[in-house]
């Protein structure tokens, strides 16, 4: 297994990015290496091995079905050239607050609104990491509402549907906060909080919750259930709205990224794929290379079923789950010795995969 190094499997910065993509042909190698890192797999029968025609496509050697590297990913059949997707990808990975699509249209100088729009959704809803593990350790877990402020407003009633969220964080101790989940949830019962608990919380872990009925149970569902009393923390003299320290802050900084980088223009229906990109950047927030986030952000993005609709898949979807994240699965071609020169960027060795 190899772990994907700077400079060889992803720019180092942003000159380095220029240099490496600058044609839609340089786009498609590096996807075709994201996808097929062991040569060309047929998505239709599975068959390894074929080959490549002159428009690029590939020709299965099992069933003869043509395909393109771009089928089945966030880029497939889309007007927008590859060039233009990989620097909204670029933005998107190594900006740490992320960006709006606002910003993403003023800066590529995108057709539309709407495009820009639908771009960095798409590459939201991939964000969700099929397979990966689950909190464990001591996680505090809660629920709040998320979403539904307008800028403008301040305190006391705010328009906009807010939507309640399932928030899990895991504590180190004495203080510190590891990696979160969030899911929203349907309502604070207990056919709510439970799946989503067991969904986001490795069995064995300790979950730290309030008296909240809803929560009763976790015990026989294979976690050490602590439950802090609201009332005993008032008796002590305590602040109950402490009770929870972890999941309350990321909460906070939750809703002041959706109201700074989005300025809070956040649809209920699409809040789901916004937290996904929160937890996102929030679990990788202390990784010092934003070009290592672009190559996840990639490896995601080139894997994943096509989101046709601006909705996004649900985290067990079998969309979601059709293709393992394969980050050990690096064609030894993508090296630095392919490169030629200082920044030049890596080439495939060869364009022909035989059967
Ligand atoms: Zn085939």
């Amino acid at each position: 297994m190899e772990y994907p190094r700077a400079g060889a499997h992803y720019p180092r910065s942003t000159g380095e990015f220029l240099a490496w993509f600058g044609t839609d042909e340089d786009c498609l190698d590096y996807l075709e290496w994201l996808r097929w890192p062991g040569g060309f797999t047929c998505p239709s029968c599975d068959h390894a091995g074929g080959w490549r025609l002159g428009d690029g496509r590939y020709e299965c050697g099992g069933c003869g079905r043509r395909t393109s590297v771009t089928a089945g990913t966030v880029f497939d059949r889309m007007h927008t050239p590859l060039t233009v997707w990989f620097h909204a990808c670029w933005l998107f990975a190594t900006a740490k607050d992320g960006i709006s699509a606002q910003y993403l249209q003023r800066t590529l100088e995108i057709g539309s609104y709407a495009t820009a729009w639908g771009m960095l959704h798409r590459l939201r809803s991939v964000l969700i990491r099929p397979g990966r593990g689950r909190l464990s350790g001591s996680v505090e877990v809660d629920e709040t509402f998320i979403g539904g402020e307008e800028a403008g407003l301040r305190g006391g009633r705010q328009r906009g549907k807010k939507v309640l969220t399932g928030i899990a964080v895991e504590v180190h101790e004495p203080k510190g906060i590891g990696r979160c989940r969030m899911a929203v949830l349907a309502d604070g019962s207990a056919e709510s909080l439970h799946p989503f608990i067991t969904d986001a919380v490795e069995p064995g872990t300790r979950v730290i919750t309030d008296g909240w009925n809803g929560y009763i149970g976790l015990d026989g569902l294979g976690f050490t259930h602590e439950r802090r009393s609201q009332r005993a923390a008032r008796t002590r003299g305590d602040d109950p709205g402490e009770l929870l320290p972890a999941v309350h802050r990321v909460a906070s900084l939750a809703k002041r990224w959706l109201l700074g980088t989005h300025q809070g223009s956040v649809e209920q229906a699409h809040l789901p794929a916004y937290l996904n990109e929160f937890v996102f950047r929030f679990n990788r927030r202390n990784s010092r290379s934003r070009g290592m986030l672009f190559y996840r952000v990639m490896e995601l993005a080139a894997g994943h079923e096509p989101i046709r609709t601006p909705t996004s898949l649900p985290a067990g979807s079998p969309a979601a789950r059709r293709r393992p994240h394969k980050a050990a699965a690096i064609r030894p071609a993508w090296n630095a010795q392919q490169r030629t020169g200082p920044g030049a960027r890596p080439r495939c060795s060869s364009r022909f995969h035989s059967g």
